[in-house]
């Protein structure tokens, strides 16, 4: 049982001001894996005071001495990856081969990726006789989900630190255990104290009160887009910036030029993997309509390879991550069936075999259509809905008729792909399941945020740019 029940603040671990303490449920067994304490805004004012005054002095740190620490921090992150793959599978479920192989993997990449950056990015360049610099904003609060909990976290943390911002983390009160771990490696590298400061908590309890801290100067949110609302609420009357980073539907257009069994097992394996509980699942396939007799077929067949079982085991899904997340699963699945959608696969209960754990069956919808409610909400769970169209416009038209727009597929002969994704209005957009490209910027359109993390793309959020007109002598014509 792990005992998380401390923050970290101005480089210490405190005791919280007060609050609750709650149980951190692991998915697959539904036991207590350990126990966090929730801050209260008395933590998070002392945080982001921490975190002020820090400020100045990090912002002035060379690139030199940045680049010294993100090294640090990359060997420490290495040595504990053990660690947090198995915090990470505890706290939310994810098989141990995906928390060794991805969930710890992706955080390393963005610290990676945000050094190899800082080490030849410009701060400062002339336009004409005006100098352009480039500021690190400040005091950053970051409010992470659970799904993907430490890369999360990373893709925040590495370019605010990267371009000298001091920062709060509230991490997810479903998965702190990871967290904690992340801390400790922030503690071991030697960040300067205040730099970097983690409070537990709930989203009313800590991350209301960063949102609405007058000393913020930026709230980097990941999670659902009702909380985002909400934060941007919050942050509104001290004018702070808010990035965020929302849920999806996203659609997946299987051209007619695509190759059916490639496309459509390949789509079904992507919606199903971390159990369904990716931001950009492609969880609305589009196929030709004459051909959906067909991709119910392979879809069948691809899900029912999918099969859930415990963590520790070699099984491809494991559980979702809590019993809220099943029951609206369970609902979403209930309300498909009564739409009049087909259920090819899967389906409401548990699966054979796992009666104890949050196991949802992978589960496919075809015939669908784009105004049913599993087709325009976010399920979070390894539920696949299947769309017939007649023409490729319409196909389009679909995928675009959604409130979100983070992600896109299109799978086909290349051109078309292209052609296609060029009229999807969505922030990343994968062709013919191309490998993924950890410089890309992702973010959303329309209700899926704003803001891009990855790449250096995610510095710009972080920056305040300063205009010094005259910085450079306008040349004086020789009397
Ligand atoms: P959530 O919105 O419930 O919680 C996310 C975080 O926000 C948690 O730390 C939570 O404590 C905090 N929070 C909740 N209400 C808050 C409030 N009023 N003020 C301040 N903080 C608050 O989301 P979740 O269930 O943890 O994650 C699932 C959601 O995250 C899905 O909608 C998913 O699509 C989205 N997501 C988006 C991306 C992306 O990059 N676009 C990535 C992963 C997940």
């Amino acid at each position: 049982m792990r005992k998380d029940l401390k923050f970290y603040i101005d480089g210490q671990w405190v005791d919280p001001a007060g609050g609750r303490v709650i149980e951190v449920i692991n998915p697959a067994t539904e036991a207590a894996a350990g126990v966090v304490a929730l801050g209260t805004a008395e933590d998070a004012d002392r945080a982001v005071k921490a975190a002020r005054q820090a400020f100045g002095a990090y912002s002035r740190v060379s690139v030199k001495d940045r680049l010294a620490l993100f090294d640090r921090i990359i060997d420490s992150y290495q040595k504990r990856m053990p660690d947090l793959s198995r915090a990470m599978t505890d706290e939310m479920g994810a098989p141990v081969w995906l928390s060794q192989q991805m969930q710890s993997v992706l955080g390393l990449v963005a610290f990676q990726n945000a050094r190899e950056i800082l080490a030849r990015y410009s701060f400062s360049h002339l336009q004409g006789t005006t100098r352009i610099i480039k500021e690190p904003i400040g005091v950053c609060a970051l409010i992470t989900p659970w799904n993907w909990p430490v890369n999360q976290i990373c893709v925040k943390v590495a370019p605010a630190l990267a371009v000298g911002c001091t920062m709060v983390l509230k991490p997810s009160e479903i998965s702190p255990f990871s967290a904690t771990i992340f801390a400790e490696i922030m503690d071991e590298a030697g960040v300067p104290p205040g730099v970097f400061n983690l409070v537990h908590g709930d989203g009313p309890g800590v991350g209301a009160a960063m949102s609405v801290h007058p000393d913020v100067d930026v709230v980097s949110f990941t999670g659902s887009t009702r909380a985002g609302v909400e934060i941007a609420r919050s942050a509104a009357p001290t004018v702070k910036r808010v990035l965020q980073e929302l849920g999806g539907k996203s659609a997946n257009i299987i051209l007619p030029s695509a190759d059916l069994e490639t496309a459509v097992s390949g789509g079904v394996a992507m919606m199903m993997m971390n159990t369904g509980q990716n931001c950009n699942a492609p969880s609305r396939m589009l196929v030709p309509a004459a051909k959906m007799d067909e991709a119910k077929r392979i879809a069948k067949r691809a899900a029912e390879d999918q099969v859930p079982g415990p963590p520790d085991s070699n099984a491809k899904m494991g559980p979702v991550v809590s019993e809220t997340q099943w029951t609206k699963i369970q609902k979403l699945i209930e309300i498909g069936i009564a739409e009049g959608a087909t259920l090819v696969a899967g389906g409401a209960g548990r699966p054979e075999g796992l009666e104890t754990g949050y196991y949802v069956k992978p589960t496919v919808f075809a015939d669908v259509t784009n105004d049913m409610a599993i087709a325009r909400d976010e399920i979070f769970g390894p539920v696949l809905t299947i769309l017939g169209y007649d023409s490729v416009e319409q196909a389009i038209e679909i995928a675009n008729d959604t409130p979100y727009g983070l992600a896109g597929y299109v799978q086909g002969k290349h051109e078309e792909a292209e052609a296609v994704a060029a009229r999807l209005r969505a922030g990343q957009i994968m062709l013919n399941g191309a490998d993924y490209d950890f410089n890309a910027p992702f973010g959303g359109y329309k209700q899926s945020g704003n803001g891009r993390e990855w790449g250096e793309y995610a510095f710009i959020d972080f920056l305040e740019y300063k205009a010094v007109i005259g910085a450079v002598p306008v040349p004086q014509a020789a009397d």
